[in-house]
């Protein structure tokens, strides 16, 4: 049985979004938008530069969304920041209509000091919650191959128990493309009592140099046999968009039949592998 039928995908999922930083790219992002609603997600999410380098384009994108009639999360991070920034955005966003927020501590770019009044995102969740109850839904992250900076697995997953303590309802996880990564990591965080959902978070393959830079950086590990054949197909984008397409959607089976329930996609604002990719997952049964 195909997933998708009618454009809408048979599971739930969850869509993030980037602020665009041109007026094309704004209209670029409101067709893509379009057709992605086709699959009707349970959310949209728009990412938010840390240091707040793109925080009027985040909240901009969020308003449309709402506008357009669909649920929508502004993601939050709060390195560099003051508690008192973070108060004035939480009120703003309230009086948009945002009912969910997916709270980090996010990167400051390089030249930028730490700074700011918050060290790890779990002091941002507690923030969140004593500022505003129960008005948010809160997501957090997690690595099922561990963030570049915990000391350990094991550390790793205490910060995440450490963020669900402090009032986090769900976890998404970074990409990855090794399936038993994330059912480890599940079994792991269950073991250490941590009961929230777990979505996994799925990157399509669409240009192999962005991909590999971009995963060195974030501690996500592309397998070798994936990397080698992206680096084989050189500038043929076709082939890395069909090969991508495949390894994606094997991906979602995979996890589909190891219990995932919904998934949370990295659309890079980009509507058709997404909407590729929903149509073709075969469920389990
Ligand atoms: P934290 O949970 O604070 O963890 C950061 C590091 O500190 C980890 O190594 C953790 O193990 C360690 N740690 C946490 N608590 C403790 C403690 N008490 N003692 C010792 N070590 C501790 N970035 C952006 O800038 N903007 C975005 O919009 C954005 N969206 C994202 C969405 C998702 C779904 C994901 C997975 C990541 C996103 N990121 C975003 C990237 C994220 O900000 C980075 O991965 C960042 O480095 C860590 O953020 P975090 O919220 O996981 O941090």
């Amino acid at each position: 049985m195909s997933s998708s039928e009618g454009g809408k995908a048979a599971f739930p999922i969850s869509l993030e979004f980037f602020p665009p930083k041109t007026e094309e790219g704004a209209a670029k992002l409101r067709k893509a938008r379009r057709a992605l609603y086709a699959l009707k997600p349970e959310f949209c999410s728009v990412t938010y530069g840390a240091g707040g380098s793109t925080q009027q384009g985040t909240f901009d994108t969020v308003a449309e969304i709402l506008e357009e009639g669909v649920p929508a999360a502004s993601h939050l991070s709060c390195v560099g920041a003051t508690r008192e920034r973070v108060r004035e955005e939480l009120h703003m966003l309230k009086s948009i209509g945002v009912k969910r927020l997916v709270a980090l501590r996010g990167d400051l770019p390089s030249g930028y000091g730490m700074g700011g009044e918050f060290q790890y995102a779990s002091e941002l969740v507690e923030f969140i919650r004593a500022e505003t109850g129960d008005d948010f839904r809160i997501e957090v992250a997690c690595y099922p191959e561990m963030h570049p900076q915990a000391r350990s697995p094991q550390s790793d997953l205490q910060a995440l128990a450490a963020k669900v303590r402090a009032g986090a309802n769900s976890a998404i996880t970074q990409y990855f493309f090794n399936p038993d990564a994330y059912f480890r990591f599940v079994d792991d965080a269950r073991k250490a009592g941590i009961d929230v959902p777990i979505v996994p978070g799925i990157m399509p393959i669409a240009n192999s140099t962005q991909l590999l830079r971009f995963s060195d950086s974030c501690g996500a590990d592309i397998p070798r046999w994936i990397r080698l054949r992206l680096q084989a197909f050189g500038d043929d984008t076709a082939s890395i968009r069909a090969f991508g397409l495949d390894v994606v959607t094997q991906l979602c089976e995979r996890l589909r039949a190891g219990g995932a329930q919904c998934f949370h996609f990295y659309t890079m604002n980009q509507a058709k592998p997404i909407v590729e990719i929903c149509r073709r997952i075969v469920l389990p049964g």
